[in-house]
């Protein structure tokens, strides 16, 4: 099956595939993709509803209290190094680029918080940048699809990915894997009756 092919087919299931993240500014975004690290995007929606009404904008982030900040995301993974990077990060943003998140892949990087993964959601979801973040449905997905192999870091497997798929498609064909991987392909017992990839499915062979 040619990534074509792959690409339609997961185009069909999820035609609607997009950021699940609830953000109405360039800084919610940028907060809300830090903080979804090792966490699911509806457990950061539930934190980022009250964080963004107690501090609406990146200057109030800027001068918050690292200690409040944690009392609002304590129900996420790793809150208190999020609490610090999400403060650093807009205090950066406010100082440095005169308080717009910065629409490029070197400067994006130099924010605390930020890695490879969230500049590549940024740049993508803000800029319509062509990118494709590789996370953990990403990565899996890849590999049982046979688009990546077993030892492949995310760095590799993005790379493949790049060369296998149009840069047209990079931005919608990571939500559509991302998709794919929380609603269908699990971690764990996948819903694998009646999936269109059961003929090139790599699952055994990774296990
Ligand atoms: S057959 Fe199962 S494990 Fe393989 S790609 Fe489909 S859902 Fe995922």
């Amino acid at each position: 099956m040619n990534s074509e092919v792959i690409y339609q087919k997961l185009l069909e299931m999820f035609p609607d595939a997009g950021c699940e993240l609830n953000y109405q500014s360039d800084y919610h975004l940028i907060v809300a993709v830090v903080l979804s690290a090792q966490t699911t995007d509806i457990a950061v929606n539930r934190v980022t509803e009250v964080l963004f009404k107690e501090y609406p904008d990146v200057y109030s982030l800027a001068k918050a209290d690292s200690k409040d900040v944690e009392r609002i995301i304590k129900s996420i993974g790793l809150y208190k190094n999020k609490s610090k990077n999400i403060i650093s990060l807009s205090k950066a943003i406010v100082e440095r680029f005169d308080a717009r998140v910065p629409d490029n892949y070197k400067e994006l990087i130099t924010l605390d918080g930020v890695g490879r993964k969230t500049a590549n959601v940024v740049l993508s979801e803000l800029f319509k940048v062509p990118a494709i973040a590789v996370d953990t449905h990403v990565n899996r997905v890849s590999k049982r699809l046979g688009l990546a192999d077993k030892n492949d870091s995310t760095i590799e497997v993005e790379e493949k990915l790049k060369i296998k798929f149009k840069k047209e498609y990079w931005s919608k064909l990571h939500h559509l894997m991302i998709h794919f991987g929380r609603y269908k392909c699990f971690a764990r017992n996948p819903i694998c009756e009646n999936c269109p990839f059961i003929g090139i499915c790599q699952k055994e062979k990774l296990n």
